[in-house]
């Protein structure tokens, strides 16, 4: 966790750092200034969300986007997800937020649809709190109908701690969601501690392979044998990767070389907001 909020502090500058690292240590008082503040953002429409493209290795194609929630916040800023993910998590808020963060995913790619453009398909991070609760089907339903999308548009991406923390019941919400058509990702694969007889019963079609592996895969023998394993324990297991976090053309060269199907990263693009992306596609066309 520590160097994750180092590299998140480094990443937003000087003005996020504290603010960053100060929710990382909360005091009690200010958790619940935090959680008050958060729930008049959902109200005042101030989050919003940024999507990363996720390209094909094989021929460079773009098959899919991650969202990515940001915080706009009127004094600080830009504000990272790691920075309230935690208390809205904590404070049971995450089940709206959630919900949120679906809905506009599915109204983005059905907007992009709409004049011929946007990738095949969105991925939503989702936390374990809302694998858990019986509104995320629900959420998931009523955003595909209202903008007419197909459950194979959606991706959800579920962390390797989250479904294996209580594994037999995240199965089985895996499960329902998979019925509705989605597709299913295992995030920040190699992070957590799988239990291999869970993994195979997952409900998953790929897996995420963590961006602190792929980071220093190229001066760090253990961190590129993890990588080349996971390649391998997941092809075997039938199951499609996406390369996180790749910053250097050697990193891509790696993941091609060892089969890997699909990447994501600096190197290829940043996580944008929406409109940046219009202006994209409208110049390509
Ligand atoms: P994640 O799902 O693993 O998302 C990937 C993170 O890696 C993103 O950070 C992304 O900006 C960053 N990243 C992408 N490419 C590179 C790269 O080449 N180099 C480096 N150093 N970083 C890269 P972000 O947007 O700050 O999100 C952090 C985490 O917050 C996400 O990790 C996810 O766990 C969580 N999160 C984000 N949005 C949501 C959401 O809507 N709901 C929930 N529950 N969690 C979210
Ligand atoms: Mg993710
Ligand atoms: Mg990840
Ligand atoms: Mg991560």
């Amino acid at each position: 966790q520590a160097d994750v909020a180092l590299y998140h502090a480094k990443e937003m500058g000087r003005n996020n750092y504290q603010f960053f690292t100060a929710a990382m240590t909360l005091r009690a008082t200010e958790r619940l200034e935090l959680e008050h503040d958060l729930r008049h953002a959902l109200r005042l429409s101030q989050f919003e969300l940024h999507y990363q493209p996720q390209y094909r290795l094989a021929d460079g194609s773009l098959c899919g986007m991650e969202a990515l929630l940001r915080w706009r916040h009127p004094v600080r800023g830009l504000v990272p997800p790691l920075a309230f993910i935690g208390v809205a998590e904590e404070s049971g808020l995450i089940e709206s937020l959630g919900g949120w963060v679906i809905e506009e995913a599915c109204r983005q790619l059905a907007a992009w649809r709409a004049c011929g453009q946007g990738p095949p398909c969105v991925a939503v991070n989702v936390s374990v709190q809302q694998l858990r609760s019986d509104k995320l089907l629900e959420h998931v339903r009523a955003a595909l109908q209202r903008h007419g999308l197909e459950g194979e548009a959606l991706e959800l991406e579920v962390t390797e701690s989250a479904a294996m923390s209580k594994p037999e019941e995240a199965i089985e919400r895996l499960r329902a969601l998979r019925a509705l058509g989605l597709r299913l990702a295992l995030d920040d694969f190699g992070t957590g501690y799988s239990s291999l007889t869970y993994l195979k019963l997952l409900p998953i079609q790929t897996l995420k392979l963590d961006r602190s592996f792929v980071h220093d895969l190229e001066t760090n023998d253990n961190s590129a044998a993890i990588c080349a394993a996971t390649l391998a324990l997941a092809h075997t297991l039938g199951y499609a990767v996406v390369g996180e976090g790749v910053e250097t053309a050697a990193q891509q060269e790696f993941l091609r070389r060892h089969g890997c199907d699909m990447m994501q990263g600096y190197l290829l693009g940043r996580p944008m907001p929406a409109a940046h992306w219009d202006a994209l596609w409208s110049a390509r066309s």
